[in-house]
C-alpha cells in the first residue's frame, strides 16, 4: 500500500466503527486543495536545478489548516497526501483549533548547499504566497527542515504581505518562535508513554527503550526518555545504530552527533547494525525516522510490547494489524507524536497576541493537551472496544465531521 492507501485503510476502519455513510466519508477524506509548483534556481556550478515542490491542504473546517514542509528525495503527492490528512486527525485528536496540511519538496538536502536550500525555500514561498496565510495554511518544520528554513519562509512572505510571523511556526526563538517547541515533539512522545503506562498503574523507570532515528523527535524522545529514568538500550540514525544494555547517555551521544553528524561512533556503546534496533528486546520501541520502518519483512521480529509512533507512518498497515493480533500496544503517530504541532499552536497564539510565554507555561499547556488527547481517545477505544489508533481516528473523524456539519454545507 502507497502512504496514501495507508491512511485511507485507518480512516476506513474508523469510519466504519462510526457507521458513517459514503457520503460523509467522501466529505471527510477529500482534500481541500493541492498545489504543485516548478522550483527553479540557479545551483552553486552555476547550472540549472529545477525541484517541484508540494502543498496538500486537506480540511480547514477546525481552523487554519497546519502542517510541516518535508524537504527529501522521496516526497511525491501519495506521501504529501497522506500526511496532510493526518495532520487533520492529528490536529483533532489534541483539540486544538487546526486544520490539517502537509508540504514539501522533492529534493536531496545533503546534496544541496545552504544557498541553495535557501533559494528553493524562497521560490517555494513565491509559488505558495497566495495560498498560506496566518489563517489560511500554517506551515512549519518536518524532515530535513529546520527554524532557519521556517525563518527564510517568514521573511519571504513578508515581501508578499508585510511582517506576519503568524504564517509559519518552529521559527528560531529570537525570531518571534516560540521556547519549547523544538523539543516538544519529542517531549510529547514520552508525555504520550508515560500516559499509557500511568493508565496501567507501570512506572517509566527501569523501561528498556530503542528509538530509530535521532533527528528532532529521536534525540528528544530519547533526552526525555533518560531523564524520566528509562533506560535507552539502542539508537540508529541513517547512518548507524549503537546499544548499551545498562544505557546509552543521551546527552553524551547528542554531543558526539553535533560533532561528527552521526550516532555511529560514538565511543561508549557498542556498533550495531542499523535496522537490528528495531528488533532488539526492549520494552517500548519508539520509531522516530521515516514511514515503513515496520513493514511484513520485520514485523515478526519485533520484540518491544509497546511502540511510540514519534515517526508519520512507521508501521504497514499489514504489520499494523498482524502486531495488534500479538497485542502490542501501539500509540499511533496522530496522538503520539502531535506535540510538535501543539506547540506550534501555542507559538502561533503568542505571535497573534505579541506576547511571549515561559517555558514553563509552554510545557505545562503541552501537557494538558496530551493528557487530554490520551483520555479523549481512550474513551473511543473503550466504548468500541478498538485500538488505539481506530480509537484516535474514529475521536479525530468526529470532531471534524462534527464541525463541519455546525458550519454548515449548503
Ligand atoms: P529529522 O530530519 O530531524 O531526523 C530524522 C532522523 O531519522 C535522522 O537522525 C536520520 O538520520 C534518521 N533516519 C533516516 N532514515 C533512517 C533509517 N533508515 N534508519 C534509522 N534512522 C534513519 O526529522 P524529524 O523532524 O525528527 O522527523 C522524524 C519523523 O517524525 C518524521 O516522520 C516526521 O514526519 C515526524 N514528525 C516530526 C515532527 C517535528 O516536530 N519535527 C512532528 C511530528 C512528526
Amino acid at each position: 500500500m502507497t502512504p496514501l492507501e495507508v491512511t485511507r485503510h485507518y480512516f476506513e476502519k474508523a469510519a466504519r466503527v462510526l457507521d458513517y455513510d459514503k457520503r460523509t466519508k467522501i466529505m471527510l477524506w477529500t482534500p481541500a486543495r493541492e498545489v504543485k509548483v516548478e522550483i527553479t534556481i540557479e545551483t552553486d556550478k552555476g547550472e540549472i536545478g529545477t525541484f517541484i515542490g508540494y502543498r496538500v491542504q486537506h480540511d480547514n473546517a477546525r481552523g487554519p489548516m497546519k502542517g510541516g514542509l518535508r524537504y527529501h528525495p522521496s516526497v511525491d503527492p501519495d506521501e504529501v497526501g497522506s500526511l496532510a490528512s493526518l495532520m487533520t486527525w492529528k490536529t483533532a485528536v489534541v483539540n486544538i483549533p487546526f486544520g490539517g496540511a502537509k508540504g514539501g519538496v522533492a529534493c536531496d538536502p545533503r546534496q544541496l548547499s545552504k544557498r541553495e536550500l535557501e533559494m528553493i525555500t524562497r521560490k517555494l514561498v513565491d509559488g505558495l504566497h497566495d495560498v498560506i496565510g496566518p489563517t489560511v495554511d500554517i506551515p512549519a518544520p518536518d524532515v530535513n527542515t529546520d527554524s532557519q528554513v521556517m525563518a527564510w519562509i517568514m521573511d519571504q512572505y513578508a515581501k508578499y504581505k508585510g511582517f506576519e510571523p503568524a504564517v509559519v511556526t518552529g521559527k528560531p526563538v529570537d525570531l518571534h518562535g516560540s521556547l519549547g517547541r523544538e523539543a516538544a515533539t519529542g517531549r510529547g512522545v514520552i508525555m504520550a508513554l508515560v500516559e499509557l503506562l500511568k493508565s496501567q498503574s507501570r512506572p517509566i523507570e527501569g523501561a528498556t527503550i530503542a528509538v530509530q532515528g535521532f533527528g528532532n523527535v529521536g534525540a528528544h524522545a530519547a533526552q526525555f526518555a533518560m531523564e524520566h529514568g528509562a533506560r535507552v538500550i539502542a539508537v540508529s540514525d541513517q547512518d548507524g545504530a549503537v546499544s548499551a544494555p545498562q544505557g546509552i547517555d543521551i546527552g553524551a551521544l547528542r554531543a558526539h552527533v553535533a560533532e561528527k553528524g552521526s550516532v555511529a561512533g560514538y565511543p561508549d556503546a557498542d556498533a550495531m547494525i542499523r535496522d537490528e534496533v528495531l528488533t532488539i528486546d526492549c520494552d517500548v520501541l519508539i520509531p522516530a525516522a521515516l514511514g515503513d520502518a515496520i513493514t511484513t519483512d520485520n514485523m515478526k521480529d519485533i520484540r518491544a510490547r509497546i511502540i511510540v509512533e514519534g515517526a508519520n507512518g512507521p508501521i504497514s498497515a499489514e504489520a499494523d494489524e498482524y502486531l495488534a493480533k500479538q497485542d502490542v500496544q501501539i500509540l499511533p503517530d496522530i496522538y503520539a507524536n502531535a506535540g510538535g504541532v501543539t506547540v506550534s499552536y501555542f507559538e502561533w497564539v503568542q505571535n497573534i497576541q505579541q506576547f511571549h510565554w515561559s517555558e514553563e507555561q509552554v510545557n505545562k499547556a503541552l501537557q494538558q493537551h496530551m493528557t487530554n488527547g490520551f483520555h479523549d481517545m481512550m474513551k473511543y477505544r473503550e466504548q468500541y472496544k478498538i485500538d488505539f489508533r481506530t480509537g484516535a481516528f474514529a475521536l479525530a473523524l468526529e470532531r471534524v465531521r462534527s464541525a463541519t456539519m455546525k458550519r454548515g454545507i449548503l
